[in-house]
């Protein structure tokens, strides 16, 4: 394989090749950063879904899920300080027209540092950022970005503007009247639709601290960089949970899920050293502790959960805004407090990046004469878009008929695909693409036996197997059974 860009290059052209991911209306040239799941992609992504609403929801008796509106009341991102402060420091190069975000371009750099050799100057700009970032100070930011001699990479300069904080929210307004109090924003996270339902939740569900609401949805976001393909979307989609415990245990809560989500990444076979912690240096302004979650991606580690302790902030702030109280009722010591919340959040978009960069494969195979070159995904079986495709050895002697009928079997229980066309090998070639974990072939001996040929996607062993072990032996390696703690 050759450098890391090739191979991400290679991920996103097999992304789009394979019906995984398209560019959203492309026929009319696309929309940027925002992207449609195709035929594969959708399966993929409903699975990593599954997977983690399993975890969540099903594994743990005291998390429960909702599933709320994308508009809420606009008095909701006020509370929340998204109004006035979900806003990202930007700096605009003047010939390119090109605008960046300030922060990034200084990270890239000191990423440049690391990459050169040059740790002190590396180490030294990140504390400068650090710095900068911690006290909103905008100019310091541009100071450091001709100081260290930043260059556009459209145009080369440095002709740079002051930076300035631009607002990530989309609005839009509701009802025919159009009028400055109509404005309602596209959610920016999920999080906040389970803060406004914490009492509605608590009491119907009768829950006791502590407990959590998970939530999968649309985020939007007004990203003004966007790179790297599924990375940075203007709409995409979170899986967030909040946990909401008895303050003062908050911080023995964080390291749990700490701990917990990080396994949960692992259980999915991917290396550890492909994972680090990241703790925040800037605390968001409703954190007390925050740590990311990064995955090596082929372009360096990138984030792909938070886990933040939001402290009582959100509580607090819908309480004063709403004029509802928002208090647990604790029955063991007989008083009402504002629970403490530790948040996990991830990227479900980002997830599916990572599954994609971390299961392509190029081989080859074979040798001598049969020396051949294949592309697999060996995704976890779990997670699979398709699991089992079923191939007659020919189209005729009755064999599609018992094909079909194995197909008919199996299809109730797992996404299967029937195939008959072209040789055997190319039939296997397509679906390694898409990662399919087992090929079934269905031969003369199948009419006479009833066995068919099992062909396994990573080993490419093959194994003759009883057509009435099939559904077992499937069922054994793509459970999410086998991945839930
Ligand atoms: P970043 O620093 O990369 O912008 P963030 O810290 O703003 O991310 P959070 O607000 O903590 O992200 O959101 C939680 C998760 O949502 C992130 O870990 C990431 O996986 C995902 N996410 C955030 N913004 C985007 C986006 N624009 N496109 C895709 N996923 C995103």
């Amino acid at each position: 394989m050759s450098t890391a860009e090739d191979l991400f290059k290679k991920v996103t052209a097999h992304a789009k090749e394979y019906g995984f991911v398209f560019q959203s209306s492309e026929i009319y040239d696309g929309l940027g950063a925002v992207y449609d799941y195709g035929q594969n992609g959708v399966e993929l992504k409903n699975n990593l879904k599954e997977y983690w609403w399993k975890s969540m929801v099903q594994i743990h008796e005291n998390i429960v899920g909702i599933d709320a509106a994308i508009f809420m009341h606009p008095k909701v991102w006020k509370a929340s300080g998204h109004v006035d402060g979900f806003s990202d420091p930007m700096i605009d190069n003047k010939d390119s027209k090109k605008r960046y975000r300030a922060d990034q371009l200084l990270e890239e750099q000191i990423e440049k540092y690391q990459r050169k050799g040059k740790s002190d100057k590396a180490e030294q700009l990140q504390n400068e950022l650090n710095k900068a970032l911690n006290d909103n100070n905008l100019d310091a930011l541009r100071d450091l970005i001709v100081g260290h001699e930043i260059a556009c990479p459209l145009s080369g300069t440095r002709n740079w503007t002051e930076v300035r904080q631009f607002n990530l929210m989309f609005n839009t307004r509701m009802g025919s009247v159009a009028d400055e109090s109509d404005v309602v924003y596209l959610r920016p996270e999920t999080a906040q639709g389970i803060f406004v339902n914490f009492l509605n939740v608590q009491k119907t569900g009768r829950m006791k601290i502590p407990f959590g609401i998970a939530q999968i949805g649309k985020a939007f976001r007004n990203e003004i960089i966007a790179r790297q393909f599924i990375m940075r979307m203007r709409e995409f989609e979170q899986m967030e949970m909040q946990f909401f415990v008895k303050p003062g245990t908050e911080l023995d809560w964080f390291e749990e899920w700490k701990k917990t989500r990080l396994q949960w990444h692992l259980a999915l076979g991917t290396p550890q050293e492909k994972y680090r912690y990241h703790a925040h240096e800037k605390l968001a302004h409703y954190a007390n502790a925050a740590v990311d979650i990064e995955y090596e991606f082929p372009f360096g580690f990138r984030e792909v959960e938070g886990i933040h302790s939001r402290t009582d902030f959100d509580l607090k702030q819908h309480q004063e805004f709403s004029g509802k109280k928002l208090q647990y009722f604790d029955p063991e010591t007989n008083s009402s407090y504002i629970p403490y919340v530790i948040e996990t959040s991830i990227g479900l978009d980002r997830l599916f990046l990572l599954t994609l960069c971390q299961s392509y494969r190029e081989e080859i195979v074979g040798d001598g004469d049969q020396k051949d070159s294949r592309v697999v995904l060996s995704i976890p079986p779990a997670l699979a878009p398709v699991k089992a495709a079923i191939f007659p050895l020919t189209k005729k002697d009755g064999l599609p008929e018992k094909a079909r009928e194995i197909m008919d079997q199996l299809k109730r229980s797992f996404r299967c695909q029937y195939e008959e066309k072209d040789t055997i090998g190319k039939r296997y070639r397509r679906h390694d693409a898409i990662g399919t974990p087992f090929c079934i072939t269905v031969d003369h001996e199948t009419l006479a036996e009833n066995s068919v040929t099992v062909r396994y996607r990573d080993s490419m062993e093959q194994q003759r197997v009883p057509v009435e072990q099939l559904s077992a032996l499937i069922d054994s390696k793509v459970s999410l059974r086998n991945l839930l703690m």
